[in-house]
C-alpha cells in the first residue's frame, strides 16, 4: 500500500466513524427534546448498537498498519497533526480491554441509579459502596491508560484535557485560589447589587424569542442549528448541524439568558470548526477546557458586561415588557453580577465557581492517588467548603452527593471547568488588545469582530495544536490565572462600590 493511499484510507474510515458518531449523537438530542416516552427502551437498544458499531470502527487493527504504513517525513504539517491525533486516539481506544469497558459501563448505569436515589434521602452512605467500586474501577483504568511520569489521575485528567497534569494544574490553582478567596472576603464588605429584578415573571414565548435574539446577534447560524428546551441545557453537533437546548423557569430570566448565551458559545465553536474536515481531528474541538473557554467568554466576558447591557437592556425591555419596569441597564448589569458564596457549584457566581471545582480536584486526587477512603469523604468535603467559600453543609444532598459526575465514571473532568474560565479571560484581554477594546463594539452589539477573531484563532485550528499551544499562539502567552483574576477584581469591585 502506498504511503499516501494508507493517509487516505485513515481518512475515510475516520470519516465513517464520525458519521456513526453524529448519528447517536441525532437519537440522543431527540431523547432529551421531544422523544415520546415509550420511545425509550428501543432508544436504548439503537443508541447501545451504534456505541458497539463506532467503538469497533474506532478499534479496528487495520487503523494501526495505516498509522504505520503512512509515513511522516512525506506528509505536510497540517497532515501530521491529523497522524498524530488519529495515532493517540487509536491508542487510548485499544489499550482499554473490552471486558473493562463493559464493566465500567455497567457500574457507571448502576452507580448512577443510586446515586439519584443516595441524593434524594440525602444518604451518603446508601451511594458509598457504589462510588468505591467507580473508584477500583477508575485505578484499574488509569492503569491501562497511564504513559511513563503520569500519576493515575493525570491518566483519566488526560482523556479531557491532553497534556494537563495534576501538579500543573496546582500550580495554576493555588495563585488562583489566594486570590478568589481573597476576593470574596473584600466583597461581603460591599454594597450588594439589588435582586428584585431576579423575581419578575416573564412569559415563556416571551423569553424563548428575547433569547433568541440575543443567540442571532452572537452570530448563531440558524441555517446550521437550531435552539430547542431540555431539562438541563447541552449543546451537541451532529456535523454541520449543531443544536442547542436552553431551560426556563418563569421568575429567572437572568438564568434562561446565561445558559442561552454559555450553549452558544459552544454553538459557535463547533460551528466554527473547519466543515470541510469533518471526521478527522482538524474538524474536531482540541479540549474540553477549550470548549468550556467559548462558553464561558460569551456568557461571561460578554453577557456579564456593562457595554453589553447597553445594548441588550431595549432588547429585554422589547420582549418582557412589564418585567422590565422600573429597572435600567446598570442595575440589571450589577444583579447579573451578584456574589453569593454557596454550596451547590452549578447555581455558583463567577467569582466563587472555581472554588467548587478545587474541592473536587483535592479529593479526586485524595481517592485516586493518595488513598482517601470513601468513608472520609463528606467530613473532608464539609471541611474545604469551610475553608474556601466560607460556608457550612448542612447536608451530604447540598454537599458531597450533588453533582453526578462521579456515578458516570468522570474523573479529571472537574478542571476543565475552571481551565475554561482561564483560557477564557486569556482570550478575551488577546481579543480586546487585538481589536483596539471589545466594549464599544459590544455596546452597539456589534459581536461580529469578536466572534471573527475568536474563529480565527481558536476555532480554525480544530485539533492542529494542543490546547496549550493554542493558548501560546492566540494570546502569546501560557495559560496563567492572572488575565482571569485581573478582570474579576475590576469588574466585581467596581460592582460593589469598592474600587
Ligand atoms: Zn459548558
Amino acid at each position: 500500500m502506498s504511503k499516501a493511499n494508507a493517509y487516505r484510507r485513515l481518512l475515510d474510515h475516520g470519516r465513517e466513524a464520525a458519521l456513526l458518531g453524529a448519528t447517536s449523537a441525532l437519537l440522543a438530542w431527540d431523547q432529551e427534546t421531544g422523544m415520546p416516552k415509550g420511545a425509550g427502551p428501543r432508544r436504548a437498544e439503537q443508541l447501545a448498537l451504534l456505541a458497539r458499531l463506532h467503538h469497533e470502527r474506532c478499534t479496528d487493527p487495520r487503523i494501526g498498519e495505516w498509522l504505520q504504513a503512512a509515513d511522516e517525513r512525506d506528509l505536510n504539517d497540517e497532515q501530521r497533526a491529523v497522524v498524530r491525533e488519529l495515532r493517540r486516539d487509536y491508542e487510548r481506544a485499544t489499550r482499554l480491554p473490552a471486558a473493562l469497558v463493559e464493566e465500567l459501563a455497567a457500574a457507571e448505569s448502576r452507580a448512577q441509579q443510586a446515586w439519584a436515589a443516595a441524593r434524594a434521602a440525602s444518604d451518603f452512605a446508601a451511594f458509598a459502596p457504589h462510588l468505591r467500586g467507580m473508584v477500583a474501577l477508575q485505578q484499574q483504568k488509569a492503569d491501562c491508560l497511564r504513559r511513563p511520569g503520569q500519576t493515575r489521575w493525570d491518566a483519566l485528567a488526560d482523556l479531557y484535557e491532553p497534556g494537563m497534569c495534576a501538579a500543573d494544574l496546582q500550580e495554576l490553582f493555588a495563585p488562583l485560589r489566594e486570590r478568589l478567596v481573597a476576593l470574596r472576603r473584600r466583597l461581603a464588605a460591599g454594597s450588594r447589587p439589588d435582586d428584585a429584578f431576579r423575581r419578575r415573571t416573564v412569559t415563556l414565548a416571551h423569553q424563548q424569542a428575547f433569547v433568541r435574539e440575543v443567540v442571532a446577534a452572537m452570530g448563531f447560524d440558524f441555517d446550521h442549528g437550531r435552539i430547542d428546551q431540555s431539562a438541563h441545557p447541552f449543546c451537541t453537533s451532529i456535523g454541520g448541524d449543531v443544536r442547542l437546548t436552553t431551560r426556563f423557569a418563569d421568575d429567572n430570566v437572568l438564568d434562561a439568558l446565561g445558559s442561552t448565551m454559555h450553549e452558544g458559545g459552544h454553538g459557535l465553536y463547533e460551528q466554527g470548526l473547519p466543515r470541510e474536515h469533518f471526521g478527522n481531528p482538524l474538524g474536531e474541538a482540541v479540549s474540553l477546557g477549550i470548549h468550556e473557554s467559548q462558553s464561558r467568554l460569551w456568557e461571561n466576558h460578554v453577557g456579564r458586561s456593562r457595554a453589553f447591557w447597553q445594548w441588550c437592556w431595549p432588547v429585554a425591555q422589547r420582549h418582557l415588557g412589564d418585567a422590565c419596569a422600573g429597572e435600567h441597564a446598570d442595575r440589571v448589569f450589577a444583579l447579573a453580577n451578584l456574589v453569593e458564596p454557596s454550596l451547590i457549584r452549578v447555581e455558583a457566581d463567577e467569582a466563587t465557581y472555581d472554588l467548587h471545582v478545587m474541592v473536587r480536584f483535592e479529593l479526586e486526587r485524595a481517592l485516586i492517588d493518595e488513598g482517601c477512603t470513601v468513608a472520609e469523604l463528606p467530613a473532608r468535603w464539609n471541611a474545604l467548603y469551610r475553608d474556601y467559600l466560607g460556608v457550612e453543609v448542612p447536608d451530604d444532598r447540598r454537599g458531597v452527593l450533588q453533582d453526578v459526575h462521579w456515578s458516570c465514571g468522570l474523573f479529571g473532568y472537574f478542571p476543565t471547568y475552571t481551565l475554561g474560565n482561564l483560557y477564557a479571560a486569556q482570550f478575551a484581554a488577546a481579543a480586546d488588545r487585538a481589536l483596539g477594546g471589545t466594549a464599544e463594539l459590544l455596546a452597539r452589539g456589534e459581536f461580529g469582530p469578536l466572534r471573527d477573531w475568536l474563529r480565527e484563532h481558536v476555532h480554525a485550528h480544530g485539533r492542529r495544536y494542543s490546547a496549550q499551544e493554542l493558548c501560546r499562539r492566540a494570546t502569546g502567552a501560557t495559560l496563567s490565572s492572572d488575565a482571569f483574576v485581573d478582570y474579576l477584581e475590576a469588574k466585581l469591585l467596581e460592582v460593589y462600590g469598592l474600587a
